[in-house]
């Protein structure tokens, strides 16, 4: 399907709401090599809208893992849940970090975390490069009230 144009005043709020990060697995949109992608919640294809309210920033990885699925399979109690919405739900309610490993706190979030694949070698190793200088957790979800410390 070919991507639509989007405007650049919607881009840019896009990009603004996340902080530039990834609502997915979080990582800056800084670090990189590549910019991150608009993600449409809901695809084109299957009749979702180029509007704010269905789109979120991704990272390249977490948008390819996605595609244009909307559910995928708790690899706990086996059974089909819609994916995590960054429009929503609060990234905090179904996902926490553990180290660099992003960790399913429900079946919605297990199930993202298993079709994003979200803690592919690779991303652990960046994510803890990223933890050791201090730039990942990103700021916004440290100060976040469920991320607080105990
Ligand atoms: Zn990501």
């Amino acid at each position: 399907m070919p991507h639509p144009h989007i405007p650049s005043a919607l881009r840019r709020l896009v990009v603004e709401r996340a902080y530039g990060c990834c609502e997915y697995c979080l990582i800056p949109q800084t670090v990189g090599a590549s910019m991150h992608h608009l993600d449409h919640l809901v695809a084109l294809k299957h009749g979702g809208a180029t509007v704010d309210a269905n789109l979120a920033l991704a990272c390249i990885d977490c948008n390819l893992g996605k595609g244009s699925d909307l559910a995928a399979v708790d690899p706990v109690e086996r059974v089909v849940v819609l994916l995590f919405n960054p429009r929503t739900q609060r990234w905090g309610d179904h996902f926490q970090l553990v180290g660099p490993r992003i960790v399913g706190r429900t079946p919605t979030g297990r199930a993202t975390v298993a079709l994003l694949r979200l803690n592919d070698e690779a991303r652990l190793i960046d994510r803890q490069m990223l933890i050791e200088a201090r730039r990942y957790p990103p700021l916004h979800m440290q100060e976040a009230p469920n991320m607080e410390a105990e």
